[in-house]
């Protein structure tokens, strides 16, 4: 018999970083600026800016981190207000509030994504620059959303910490706006613990970054323009800013470089598993008259490791007692409004400075679930999950629709 799997179990490390991570202990050598050059971590940079299509990475101790400074790089005065989606994680906005600037949140739809109309409405509202939270991995209207940035001159940083691998229209999600952040926490589908990095073809917006990430002194000079690249920009940029920036210490160690490296030939099969998966329980849902899974965008094509779902036509009651008979036949859902204190409901983030209120994100929030559905899970397991929540589903409801007949 198939037991439930643990959907919080990560996948091994690759047995090929056992060398690299035996090396470094024997050396001692952790930290980023020790070695002439190659240094894990700005080996991982110069592949993880390869793999994307970028001509620069960073890596940073992680992504809330890589979004901190990505928003200092751009230059932005204190209090310069940064429209965000109301369907986010809460380190998101509090990365705005550690760069001393204002969250403006945006509504969010029941698909998950960005409601376009009100977006551009308050990008009118004296915004100075955008962060597209792909939250969950959900795309929203790239096409738009640029077209509206770019016709102000707003800058977007994309915060893609759970899209790594997922394209629109075939371009890296993480690469379509100014710079694009990603994690390497242990929930995502690279995993060193903790970790991030960005992505940018800027080179002010890079060399302002790295100086910030702590690159003091002239240890910038190990950061190095992309091969074949003889412009001068990243040069003249470092000096251009020497001893203007604060120093923030956000960087990666050797260590977690080593960890992250060997995992990045796995990216391919785990975006392309993860999708499988989440396509077959998707199917098994949709089946249920009270689960629907939304629609992706036509232009997206995802890499998820977890699935969100709407329940259809439950109450909040009926939707809590929907969580604990999934709970009860081995699943855990997650139903992000209805959990204490939730990081992902909006109404939870108590530091924002302005709180607007967001009626559709909000209603989407009380009846969104999400079940984790990591890449490694085979069919029989799927068909676990999938049964364990279309039949705590009829659990719920089915006796109430056969009375009401
Ligand atoms: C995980 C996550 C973050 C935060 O990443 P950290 O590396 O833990 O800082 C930010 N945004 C989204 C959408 C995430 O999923």
């Amino acid at each position: 018999m198939t037991l439930p799997p643990n959907v919080y179990d990560a996948e091994p490390i690759p047995a090929s970083a056992r060398e690299e991570i035996e090396r470094l202990l024997q050396t001692g050598d952790l930290f980023r600026y020790t070695a002439a050059e190659n240094a894990p971590v700005t080996l991982l940079e110069q592949e993880f800016a390869a793999m994307l299509g970028t001509k620069y990475a960073l890596a940073v101790s992680s992504c809330s981190a890589a979004l901190f400074l990505s928003i200092k790089a751009l230059g932005l005065p204190r209090d310069a207000r940064i429209l965000l989606p109301g369907f986010t994680f809460a380190a998101v906005p509090s990365s705005v509030v550690h760069a001393d600037c204002v969250p403006v949140l945006c509504e969010v739809g029941d698909n998950y994504r960005i409601n376009i109309a009100d977006f551009e409405a308050r990008l009118n509202d004296n915004i100075s620059a955008v962060i597209i939270s792909h939250m969950r991995g959900h795309t929203s209207d790239m096409d738009a959303i640029m077209a509206l940035c770019d016709a102000r001159d707003i800058p977007v940083i994309e915060d893609a910490a759970h899209s790594l691998g997922t394209t629109w229209h075939g371009k890296n999600i993480g690469t379509l706006g100014r710079v694009g952040c990603f994690s390497f926490q242990s929930y995502k589908l690279v995993n060193s613990g903790e970790g991030g990095i960005m992505v940018t073809d800027d080179a002010d917006l890079v060399a302002r970054a790295v100086i910030m990430s702590g690159a003091y002194e002239h240890t910038w000079q190990k950061h190095k323009a992309p091969e074949g690249d003889n412009t001068g920009d990243l040069a003249a940029a470092f000096a251009r800013w020497q001893n203007k920036l604060p120093l923030y210490n956000l960087r990666l160690s050797n260590m977690s470089a080593a960890i992250i490296r060997p995992q990045l030939n796995e990216v391919p099969r785990r975006v392309r598993d993860g999708r499988a998966n989440h396509d077959y329980v998707a199917g098994l849902l949709n089946a249920s008259m009270w689960l629907q899974v939304p629609e992706k965008l036509a232009p997206e094509v995802r890499a998820p490791d977890s699935i969100q779902f709407n329940t259809v036509g439950m109450n909040d009651d009926q939707i809590k007692a929907f969580a604990a008979a999934a709970q009860e036949r081995g699943v855990k859902v997650q139903v992000f409004g209805q959990s204490t204190d939730n990081a992902r409901a909006f109404w939870n983030w108590q530091f924002m400075p302005e709180m607007p209120e967001l009626p559709n994100t909000r209603a989407m929030l009380m009846r969104a679930c999400d079940v984790r559905l990591p890449a490694r899970l085979k069919t029989p397991e799927l068909n676990l999950i999938a049964d364990a929540l279309t039949g705590a589903a009829e659990d719920v409801m089915g006796p109430i629709k056969a009375y009401g007949t």
